[in-house]
């Protein structure tokens, strides 16, 4: 079954873009392709990134709107709202904008990398627009204000429960470290940023997700795959127990990078040892993706 890639990133100019922090150019469109090919992806969900903040390179929502036209059948795109944009308050109309994109194609918003409490006035302003308007939220989760990107919560994630519980129609899709190390209920401030290893002790994820029917997962990037390698006993479970909510990404940033093969390799393997069953693996890679995205296959 091919796959589809919940969480990527390219520019669609790259002659014109600037080097992230870590010296290297987002992905072209090609280099994202020719990368999906490699790992039997079909489909790639691409995201902005609009938020300034611990970033030297952008990328516009024109660029995916752009990009996903261009290959058409190789992509589709969320657009970027910042929840201060407008007026900077909590009143400020985002729907105004949040529908221009809507029917521009944008099938979600995200990755929300604002540093604005989770459950800032302004963040859930955002989040009320996107339930009314349906449309899923990836929020990549940061452990503090500075020093880094991502909409903030404290250990445990109490501000993110507070949205899920406060906006039960709008489907939630958590992604980064500080959203990930809550997978073992060993995390702590001093390690919740990076990539925790170890054994799982069953954590506040696998709370949430029972608790919280619209919260949703998504596995891309060295988080996710950490969380899932670091035991793949409790992956298992997890992939098992909540195979109806999780999404296969990569969030690859730059043409070098590689953790995503060895990712891929192991999810294959989980299913080829039956760790996990083909229906669950099918829901994760692709089917689970398609419902969210609303796109019907034959
Ligand atoms: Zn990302």
């Amino acid at each position: 079954m091919k796959k589809i890639d919940i969480h990527c990133h390219v520019v669609a100019f790259p002659e014109y873009s600037t080097k992230r922090l870590d010296g290297n150019k987002y992905l072209s469109a090609e280099e994202q392709i020719e990368i999906h090919n490699k790992l039997d992806v079909d489909m790639g969900v691409l995201l902005p990134i609009t938020t300034q903040e611990a970033h030297w390179a952008t990328i516009s929502n024109d660029a995916v709107a752009y990009v996903a036209n261009k290959y058409p059948d190789r992509f589709v795109w969320f657009c970027s709202v910042d929840p201060r944009q407008g007026k900077h308050n909590a009143k400020s109309d985002l729907g105004y904008i949040i529908n221009q994109y809507k029917e521009m194609g944008a099938r979600g918003v995200g990755e929300l990398g604002s540093q604005l409490y989770a459950d800032d006035p302004m963040m859930q302003n955002l989040f009320r627009y996107c339930e009314e308007l349906d449309m899923p939220v990836l929020i990549h989760v940061a452990p503090q204000h500075g020093d880094t990107y991502g909409i903030i919560d404290d250990l445990g994630l109490p501000r993110l429960e507070k949205m899920l519980r406060k906006f039960p129609d709008l489907k939630i899709i958590g992604h980064s470290q500080a959203f990930w190390s809550e997978i073992s209920a060993d995390n702590t401030n001093e390690i919740r940023g990076g990539a925790p290893t170890g054994k799982v002790k069953e954590g506040r994820i696998a709370y949430l997700m029972r608790e919280y029917g619209n919260l949703h997962c998504d596995l891309s990037a060295g988080s996710g795959k950490n969380a899932m390698m670091r035991d793949p006993e409790y992956a298992a479970k997890f992939i098992t127990e909540f195979s109806d909510r999780i999404y296969y990404g990569t969030d690859v940033c730059s043409a070098k990078q590689t953790f995503q093969y060895e990712f891929d390799d192991f999810l294959t393997r989980m299913v080829n040892d039956g760790m996990i069953n083909q229906d669950a693996y099918n829901k994760v890679v692709r089917l689970n993706a398609l419902r969210l995205l609303g796109i019907t296959e034959n």
